[in-house]
């Protein structure tokens, strides 16, 4: 196998779950040096000793400052440089009718999907800068351009990620740092039932059950998995998508496409029916 991050650091955030978990595994398979963070210490530590000397684990909650300064001064510290950020720490937001949703929970929701974004890329880009090269990559959603794939805070706060990628991407690009979202959908992970407000061990224990709902439900009939999203991220870190800023790269299925042959031909045939139903009446 032709190893594509040789000599290669990452950050990974989210890297105790789902996504990230899976990206920093493959990114180690290819020859990369990985720091995970997130909050969770006992699921971090035990997939950096999985991976060996090639990866660490840095408890990092990504709403604070501080958190995320120590977790690129780790990478630094231990690694030596940053190649890639994969700012892929998220959660679902709050739910239900714009009335009900509180400030309070509009405000957190924001501050993981978008002020963890922001806080990731502030923090790296000068080390980035200094090199003259690197690769930030946003985890976005069909959310952030679609409505209906996720709550209203969610969905808002996925849009303001695609519009900091591309502000900072033409900011970035003459020291030479690229920066691009990948915008998923339905992949399976613990990330839906968390949102339904299931506790962590139900929610990893779900993922069984989301891959056989989706092998259904989608256009190209097979569940969404968390390596389609770690190989789109692992082309945008190496050096194979060297000449690639300010994309959002779907990775959906094709269900933010639009309709499938078969779902048009029963909302033409609804139409046929009530076309008929009236003219007969
Ligand atoms: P997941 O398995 O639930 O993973 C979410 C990760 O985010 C966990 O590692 C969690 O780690 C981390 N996280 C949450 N809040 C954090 C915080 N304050 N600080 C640091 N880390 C935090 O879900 P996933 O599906 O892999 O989601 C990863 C990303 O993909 C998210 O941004 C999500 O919006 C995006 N996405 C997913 C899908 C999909 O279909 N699955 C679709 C569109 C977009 P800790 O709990 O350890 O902190």
């Amino acid at each position: 196998m032709a190893r594509r991050m040789d000599g290669k650091v990452a950050v990974v955030t989210g890297g105790t779950s789902g996504i990230g978990a899976r990206t920093a595994v493959v990114f180690v398979e290819h020859g990369a040096n990985v720091v995970i963070a997130g909050r969770s210490v006992d699921k971090g530590e035990a997939l950096a000793d999985r991976l060996g000397e090639n990866a660490i684990f840095v408890r990092t909650d990504v709403t604070v400052e501080a958190d995320v300064k120590a977790m690129i001064d780790s990478a630094v510290g231990r690694f030596g440089r940053i190649d890639c950020l994969f700012n892929n720490a998220g959660s679902g937001g709050p739910g239900g009718r714009i009335e009900d949703v509180t400030l309070a929970d509009f405000e957190a929701g924001f501050s993981v999907l978008v002020g963890g974004v922001f806080l990731g890329i502030k923090y790296a880009a000068p080390v980035m800068k200094k090199q003259r090269s690197g690769s930030i990559i946003n985890d976005s959603s069909i959310a952030g351009s679609r409505v209906g794939f996720g709550g209203t805070t969610y969905s808002a706060a996925k849009a303001a990620v695609n519009q900091l990628t591309k502000c900072v991407a033409m900011e970035l690009a003459s020291f030479g740092i690229r920066v691009n979202s990948i915008s998923p959908g339905a992949i399976a992970t613990p990330i839906f039932a968390s949102a339904f407000g299931m506790d962590a061990a139900a929610a990893d224990a779900s993922v069984d059950a989301v891959i056989k709902h989706f092998d259904k439900s989608l256009p190209l009939k097979r569940s969404g998995l968390t390596d389609d999203i770690a190989y789109g991220a692992l082309y945008l870190a190496s050096d194979e998508g060297s000449f690639v800023t300010g994309h959002d790269l779907v990775i959906d299925s094709g269900i933010s496409v639009g309709r499938t042959r078969q779902e048009q031909a029963e909302l033409f045939q609804g139409i046929a029916d009530a076309i008929r139903d009236g003219t007969s009446a």
